[in-house]
């Protein structure tokens, strides 16, 4: 099933720094980016920030992404898509819900959220371990089938995605604030 979903466009500084993006939990500060124009090519970001509900949760994003490459103003060139997580994936499928429920359950099969992983043995691993580690290891092996992001062709202003395309957020670990960052290159 679908989730709830809130999401919070921010606009990403556009210099050749690594863009910063504050992060004061609420998402609501002032846009610091600008439409940077350069020549023959054009570069705009932003970071959807989304409020995952469960897991797996399938978050349509697709008209957040639209109206990220309408700010913009680039009509020619694509859309990056990008999730800033090893636990969440960026994918383009069909908005069906039988379908999303047999996709979940494939990657279930793939890697099952019980099984024993490594990566969730707390008794024997000592990296990357923070406060409230979550027991995550089969939504990094589920993350491996899916990818961190999608391109998508900006043409004439518009997405450039057949009829049942659909850009989706997948949650794969649990509930958790997450963060998409959309770069729109052209001109
Ligand atoms: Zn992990």
């Amino acid at each position: 099933m679908l989730g709830t979903k809130q999401v919070t466009r921010v606009q990403l500084s556009t210099g050749t720094d690594c863009p910063k993006i504050e992060k004061n939990g609420t998402g609501k500060h002032s846009p610091r980016g600008a439409v940077e124009k350069r020549p023959g090519m054009t570069t705009y970001a932003a970071a959807l920030k989304l409020s995952t509900t469960t897991a797996p949760e399938f978050i349509d994003i697709t008209e957040d992404i639209r109206h990220v490459t309408v700010e913009s103003q680039i009509q020619n060139g694509f859309v990056v898509v990008f999730s800033r997580h090893t636990t969440a994936a960026v994918i383009v499928n069909e908005n069906e819900p039988l379908l999303l429920e047999d996709i979940k359950k494939r990657l279930e099969e793939f890697a099952p959220r019980h099984d024993y992983y490594r990566h969730n043995d707390f008794t024997i691993r000592t990296v990357n371990m923070e406060e409230n580690e979550s027991p995550n290891g089969h939504a990094h092996c589920q993350h491996l089938l899916l990818g961190s992001s999608q391109t998508i062709p900006l043409i004439e202003g518009k997405l450039y995605l057949g009829r049942w395309q659909r850009i989706f957020f997948l949650e794969l670990d649990s509930p958790r604030a997450r963060e998409v960052v959309v770069q729109v290159v052209g001109e």
